[in-house]
């Protein structure tokens, strides 16, 4: 479970987080919507300790990420992110991009490490590019083979940001079924999106954000059918 209790965040002056407040359950799938600069890339980077924060607290598991005594690295494993771009090791195959954190972090050896590398990859559809160079991948593809790094640590928890919007458009149905599978599948996922057909889909609840405030939250039928904040129905009509 992940528990978010009143989190703020500034960055100098300015207020990105004011005061959030979530809860995601074992199983759950959560996304976040909502405009530039609303503070959504912000949360997921708090959630997995990448930055501090002001106040408030943020649980997983019932460990606290920003509490001095948390072994952020032994939590990060536990809470896999994928973002919009990942720059893999060129010069690396995508097994052994793959196949890196688990050998470096949790010090596998390379048979256990590929054993699960295959795994990943076969399970985005990628069992046929382990020997290929990341270069060689379409966006689509690459973004897959992120995907499958991140899986390869065995995460409970995994972030998405925005994870197609660099993509052509003809590549983003791939990457947003890999996301369905796992959701199936029964990851705890919080997604951020703007693909507003994915948000309906497969949330549980649909999140949204408005200049630093959870203006809005609920079943994605309820956030898309009858939006109840001003700013919620704004938004989403600009979004059509
Ligand atoms: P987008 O949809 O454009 O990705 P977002 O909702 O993810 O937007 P954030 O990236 O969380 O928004 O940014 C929220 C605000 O915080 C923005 O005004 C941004 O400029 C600011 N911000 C984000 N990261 C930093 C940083 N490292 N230093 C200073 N300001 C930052
Ligand atoms: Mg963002």
């Amino acid at each position: 479970m992940i528990e978010i209790e009143n989190v703020r965040k500034s960055f100098g002056q300015l207020e990105v987080l004011k005061g959030i407040d979530l809860t995601v359950s074992d199983g759950e799938v959560v996304t976040i919507i909502g405009g530039s600069g609303s503070g959504k890339s912000t949360l997921l980077t708090c959630i997995n300790g990448l930055e501090p924060i002001d106040s408030g607290r943020i649980l997983i598991d019932g460990t606290e990420v920003h509490a001095k005594s948390t072994n952020l690295n032994k939590l990060r494993r536990k809470v896999g992110i994928v973002f919009q771009q990942w720059n893999a090791f060129p010069h690396l195959t995508v097994l052994d991009n793959v196949t890196l954190a688990p050998r470096k972090v949790l010090g596998m050896s390379r048979a256990q490490a590929e054993e699960i590398g295959v795994r990943q990859l076969t399970h985005v559809g990628l069992g046929d590019k382990l020997k290929t160079y990341p270069g060689r991948l379409s966006g689509g593809q690459q973004q897959r083979m992120a995907i499958a790094r991140a899986l390869a640590m065995s995460p409970e928890y995994m972030l998405f940001d925005e994870v197609t919007s660099a993509l052509d458009p003809q590549l983003v149905g791939e990457v947003l079924d890999t996301l369905k599978m796992l959701a199936q599948e029964g990851m705890t996922m919080i997604c951020v999106t703007h693909e507003m057909a994915f948000a309906r889909d497969v949330s549980n609840r649909v999140a949204f954000f408005h200049q630093g405030v959870m203006a809005e939250i609920g079943p994605p039928q309820q956030i898309f059918g009858d939006p109840q904040n001003p700013e919620t129905r704004k938004f989403l009509s600009s979004t059509r």
